[in-house]
């Protein structure tokens, strides 16, 4: 049967040709799953698309849904899927630990749980060796948090405002997006000005926003933080590069203050940013603690926090653990990404097609007015919609329509940011420079249809 992967006949290109044909999909329509979702799942916000995809199968850069159709996973499952959906090698390697055994807890040994700590260690800068796992970013930071916490014997947390930290009670304190908080207790985080080059006050002068987290530091604390916790890139508040020349500078103040200096790789880490492994490294700081999920399992279950020995020595006054963090099949998983990375070269493509694809979404920027700013770097891109590009009115519905416009070409992309008008592009790593081409050339077609 041939498959329509292109739903628009006045546009031409096709999706790059792509040797693999998912098998057959005998399961439930989308309809009875639709069905079955609004009975017995919790209702969510999260409604991208009119009608959402039903999607059945996915090989590297492509989803497939229940028709067989293809399309270019330009969200790669929320920053997640870094080596490409269904990689061979990730595969093989959960399936051979899953064979032998598939849980065991911290009162054993397992080597799968250990390999993956070394290597996990080997690619960490300074005196950063020591992992916990978790299984989810909100639990990393949710734990770092309280190491923080315990190792400083303050209380108080800075975070940035539109940050995106996680979701439980802790962790929501850290966010700051209204979007994202509910009004339960939160305490002892405050909100520094955010370093945003595009609509924060200082523009890229990332000097004068430090000057505000030393302010909360001398007007709203003892004098004394547990610490400071931030993204490089933030990626749920719609791909918001720090100013440059920022973490120094707040590194500074926060260790002068007695705190430990958090960095969240949840999204930016592993190679997503092109340039480096970690986000940090791209304002050339070195954390005192490191937390990660997302692309470190490539989709299965998994997060950690990366410390010293001597901050990790707090953990040691209580019996801590964490039942499924460090499952051997979630870190055999890890462990194959890691070697996935580094022999596929992932960042490295990371960086030379992630580049292509921001220079030609810069140019698109020349040609439509409605793209006030285009951002990021390597597979972390943003593309903020504006109305009016003066007062940087933000365009929601418009990025609505584009988005599903761009669906019906074959083409997935995300969106985020406070009003919802930023596209996040961020693809499993090994998206192709024809990938990158066809979904600048969808998104093209789109807008000069409006
Ligand atoms: N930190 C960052 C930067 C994130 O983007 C997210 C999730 O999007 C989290 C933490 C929370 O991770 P999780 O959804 O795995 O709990």
């Amino acid at each position: 049967k041939e498959v329509v992967e292109n739903n628009n006949e006045g546009f031409l290109p096709k999706l790059p040709p792509f040797d693999y044909s998912p098998p057959p999909y005998t399961g439930p329509s989308a309809a009875d799953i639709l069905a079955k979702r609004k009975a017995y799942l919790s209702p969510s916000l999260f409604h991208f698309y009119n009608k959402p995809l039903n999607i059945v199968d996915g090989k590297m850069q492509y989803l497939f849904d229940e028709s067989g159709r293809r399309y270019l996973d330009a969200f790669g499952g929320i920053a997640t899927v870094c080596c490409g959906h269904c990689h061979p090698d990730v595969i093989k390697s959960i399936t051979n630990q899953i064979n032998r055994i598939q849980h065991t807890t911290v009162v054993y040994l397992n080597h799968a749980i250990a390999d993956f700590a070394e290597a996990l260690a080997s690619k960490m800068p300074g005196n950063l060796k020591v992992v916990f796992f978790t299984n989810s970013g909100t639990e990393a930071n949710e734990l770092a948090m309280m190491i923080a916490r315990l190792y400083t014997g303050c209380n108080d947390i800075i975070s940035l405002r539109n940050a995106y930290h996680g979701n439980a009670a802790g962790t929501m304190g850290a966010t700051a997006q209204s979007n994202w908080k509910f009004n339960v207790v939160q305490t002892g985080v405050h909100h520094a000005l955010n370093p945003d080059p595009y609509r924060g006050v200082f523009g890229s002068d990332g000097e004068k926003y430090a000057k505000d987290v030393q302010d909360l530091i001398d007007f709203g604390t003892s004098g004394h933080v547990a610490g400071f916790i931030s993204e490089a890139i933030q990626g749920v508040g719609g791909i918001i590069e720090l100013a440059p020349n920022y973490l120094p500078a707040v590194y500074a103040s926060i260790k002068k203050a007695g705190g430990l200096c958090i960095a969240d790789e949840v999204q930016s880490g592993f190679g997503r940013t092109g340039s480096h492994f970690w986000g940090f490294e791209t304002q050339g700081v070195v954390p005192d603690m490191v937390t990660m999920a997302k692309g470190i399992g490539n989709g299965i279950p998994l997060g950690a926090v990366v410390t010293t020995p001597e901050v990790a020595e707090v953990l040691t006054r209580r019996c801590y653990f964490n039942t499924f963090g460090g499952n051997p099949v979630c870190t055999a998983a890890g462990l194959a990404v890691l070697n996935v990375i580094e022999k596929e070269k992932l960042q490295n493509n990371a960086f030379v097609v992630g580049s292509h694809l921001k220079e030609r979404l810069t140019a698109l920027k020349d040609k439509y007015e409605i793209i006030g700013d285009v951002r990021g770097r390597g597979m972390m891109l943003g593309v903020e919609l504006v109305s009016d590009r003066q007062l940087k009115t933000p365009a929601k519905a418009e990025t609505l329509h584009v988005m599903e416009q761009m669906k019906e070409l074959g083409v997935l992309i995300g969106k985020g940011g406070f009003h919802g008008n930023v596209f996040r592009i961020t693809p499993p790593l090994c998206l192709t420079k024809d990938d990158a081409d066809y979904l600048v050339d969808a998104m093209d077609y789109t807008l000069s249809k409006m």
